[in-house]
């Protein structure tokens, strides 16, 4: 067997404390998680992931370390859980690492049927809901006076259709472990230089349940999910409002081993085009209007985002800033289908140079009205 530097894969020193060990292990079963690797990577990465995993697995256990440290290897292959018997007694170390593999990441990684791992506790191939998917999609303001029916197209997991998301080829059953006989535990007796070895171990066929799944499924091997093109149609309401998410259950990712789907957020994003603002359903604009205008009254003209041209009527004596409300032509409201208003802001523009003719009447008017001038 090799020799693997067992310090080297888990990148920590010599002297190494267990926290260390056990920090660098946690930070590159993350890294390494075949799962996360793009496919070309993955098989790469399945090997560093058993290698990591042995380096620890040897590291973080003293006796395994100390002997490591003293001989440079362990046993034949990684023999677990070792009893060391010399008179024909002996005593077993106790899987001190149980608590840690029911840590998140280790029922990610047991779960998968793709890799086996010789510690697994248990192999069970535990549902997991499949996760959330989050979607943008553009609409113009003039969408949004009369909603829009907008085709999504996105990559997710769907079910595996040849074993119905379950991971397993069809047909074939799960069976008595053949190597453990269906006790979980593997014995194995050996002599060695320094005693007699009684080597027992977590079965690492069918991680310790006695049974073995069944043939993992030669499509989505062994996750019960397939990546692929989805598309959907989305129903956007006229009178949706720029960052409105709309939640559709059970678009997102199906879940591993038969787990539900996650959802699918379609967050609507309205591009702005016109100068106008929103409020509620209501329609907020800027005017500019010429003071005589304010003086006497008048129309202008506003064109909304839909090409809608709307009279808007200003009465004798419009103060600047003043609001005029138009009714009945704001945004449709989402739920109603009414039509919010449409709110004028006034802007008296005062000229910054008149002629000489206008300037004549104005000093008429001063007179008239009993202004200084
Ligand atoms: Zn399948
Ligand atoms: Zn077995």
């Amino acid at each position: 067997m090799p020799k693997k530097d067992y310090y080297e894969i888990l990148g920590v020193p010599r002297n190494a404390s267990d926290e260390e060990i056990k920090a660098a292990y946690k930070r590159l079963v993350k890294e390494w998680h075949p799962d996360k690797q793009p496919e070309e990577r993955k098989k790469y990465a399945e090997q560093k992931f058993k290698e990591i995993q042995e380096a620890y697995e040897v590291l973080s256990d003293p006796q395994k370390r100390a002997m490591y440290d003293k001989f440079g290897y362990v046993g034949e292959g990684i023999p677990y859980e070792y009893q060391y018997t010399s008179s024909g007694g002996g005593f077993g170390f106790e899987d001190i690492f149980r608590d840690f593999f029911n840590d998140d990441i280790f029922n990610i990684f047991f779960g998968d049927q793709r890799t086996q791992s010789r510690t697994r506790t248990t192999s069970r191939r535990t549902p997991r809901r499949g996760e959330d998917i989050q979607l943008d999609v553009t609409v113009t303001e003039r969408e949004v006076f009369t909603g829009k029916s907008v085709t999504i197209e996105y990559e997710r997991y769907e079910a595996c259709d040849h074993c119905r998301g379950e991971g397993v080829e069809p047909g074939s059953r799960s069976v008595t472990c053949s190597k453990c006989h269906g006790t979980g535990v593997v014995r194995e007796e050996r002599r060695t230089p320094f005693g007699v070895f009684i080597n027992q171990y977590t079965c690492d066929v069918c991680g310790g349940t006695g049974t073995v799944p069944g043939e993992v499924c030669h499509v989505c091997h062994g996750t019960g999910r397939v990546r692929r093109r989805s598309s959907l149609i989305l129903d956007i309401p006229a009178g949706v409002e720029d960052g409105q998410v709309f939640k559709l259950p059970r678009r997102g990712n199906a879940g591993l081993y038969g787990g539900e789907y996650g959802d699918l957020y379609v967050r609507v994003h309205v591009q702005r085009t016109s100068g106008l603002r929103r409020e509620g359903d209501d329609i907020i604009v800027d005017a500019t209007v010429d003071y005589v205008t304010a003086i006497l009254g008048g129309k202008i003209k506003v064109t909304l985002p839909n090409g809608e041209l709307v009279d808007v009527e200003i009465p004798a004596g419009t103060q600047p800033n003043e609001r005029i409300t138009v009714r009945g032509k704001g945004f449709p409201n989402q739920r109603t289908g009414r039509r919010g208003n449409l709110i004028v802001n006034v802007n008296v523009e005062i000229p910054r140079r008149v002629s000489k003719k206008e300037r004549e009447l104005l000093e008429e008017i001063a007179r008239l009205r009993g202004v200084e001038i």
